[in-house]
């Protein structure tokens, strides 16, 4: 039957939350009265997950496996996921149960009302999260909204419900490292927030290391703003104007016959402007390294194996 609800779920090395997930977020979805598939998107999991998610899926028909070939990340793991899923309402959720699952009812309901074509789930409490977690939240969104992504709702993970609309134009997007959070936003769906409290990880630990935090920061900013690149023509533009001033203290001493070794200065200066050129260069290699995965168009996932179509050729996209 076609679903009218796919809830797409990724997850990485999530053995020990899996029976839990399970557990809590079927009565919901049976409880909804609506038709419905799970989309469990394995993104390239080494333990037991692959496993465990064809377990489940025996006793749990609308339970669907999208395997990954490879790691590919929480962002492309969900773009996997929107891709694949059919549903007329998309819902995505982290596996780790810190997006409660209950949560999806009331979404729907808000969806029910045929005013709006995303729900947002807004934490509205996230002392389940750590300090650090939570500063460095705090400095990715309020660092994304001086950079320009003036719709971003403060706040707002990866825990919300699209229409199909929201999603089919996400799958056009050529974009090649999309951050979702940013993506959607922008293009401008009529939208609605709903509160909730982060919870606290059922079980494992985080599959966010702090790499994988500054790289999404990195996407973030170079996918949606120019602010860093206006930045080193700002500085450029400060050290122009301190080499005048400069120029015109050489010649003023030199002039006066006070010319003093200035060994401190030189060296001062030749590292600061050093570090700079270096600092510039560097931001402009993020947004060239954008261009040119970009361009190269190569795929951000590759599916390895779909139950849907159990057997079937593999398939990818960009
Ligand atoms: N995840 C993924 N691929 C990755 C990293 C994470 O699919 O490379 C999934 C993970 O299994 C979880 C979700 O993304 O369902 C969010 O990750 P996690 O809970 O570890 O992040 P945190 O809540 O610590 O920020
Ligand atoms: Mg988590």
């Amino acid at each position: 039957m076609h679903p009218q609800l796919s809830v797409v779920i990724p997850m990485f090395d999530e053995e020990q939350v899996l029976p839990l997930l399970v557990d809590r977020l079927r009565p919901v979805l049976d409880g909804l009265d609506a038709a419905y598939e799970v989309v469990a998107v394995d993104d390239g999991s080494r333990d037991q997950t692959p496993v465990l998610l064809q377990r489940f899926r025996r006793e749990w028909p609308e339970l669907r496996v999208l395997r990954l070939r490879a790691n590919a990340g929480h962002q492309a793991a969900i773009s996997a996921g929107l891709s694949a899923a059919r549903g007329d309402w998309l819902v995505t959720l982290d596996a780790d149960l810190q997006d409660p699952p209950e949560l999806i009812a009331e979404m729907m309901a808000v969806a029910a009302k045929g005013e709006v074509d995303v729900v947002y789930g807004v934490r509205t409490d996230r002392s389940s999260d750590t300090f650090f977690k939570r500063l460095s939240a705090k400095i990715f969104y309020a660092g994304m909204r001086s950079a320009g992504a003036k719709d971003l709702p403060d706040n707002a993970g990866d825990y919300r419900l699209m229409s199909r609309a929201t999603v089919d134009a996400v799958n056009a997007l050529p974009e090649h490292h999309r951050v979702l959070r940013l993506v959607i936003p922008s293009l401008g769906f009529p939208s609605e927030s709903v509160g909730y409290a982060r919870e606290v990880r059922a079980a494992g630990s985080s599959k966010y290391p702090i790499a994988k935090m500054v790289r999404l920061s990195v996407d973030s900013l170079t996918g949606f703003s120019l602010t860093p690149l206006r930045l080193a023509t700002w500085f450029g533009l400060g050290g122009f104007l301190a080499a005048v001033g400069l120029l015109l203290y050489a010649l003023i001493a030199k002039l006066t016959g006070l010319t003093v070794a200035g060994w401190t200065s030189t060296v001062v200066i030749v590292a600061a402007v050093g570090a700079l050129q270096l600092l510039c260069l560097g931001i402009m290699g993020e947004y060239v390294g954008r261009i040119y995965t970009t361009l190269q168009r190569r795929p951000t996932y590759y599916v390895a194996y779909d139950s849907l179509s159990a057997g079937a050729d593999e398939r990818s996209r960009t």
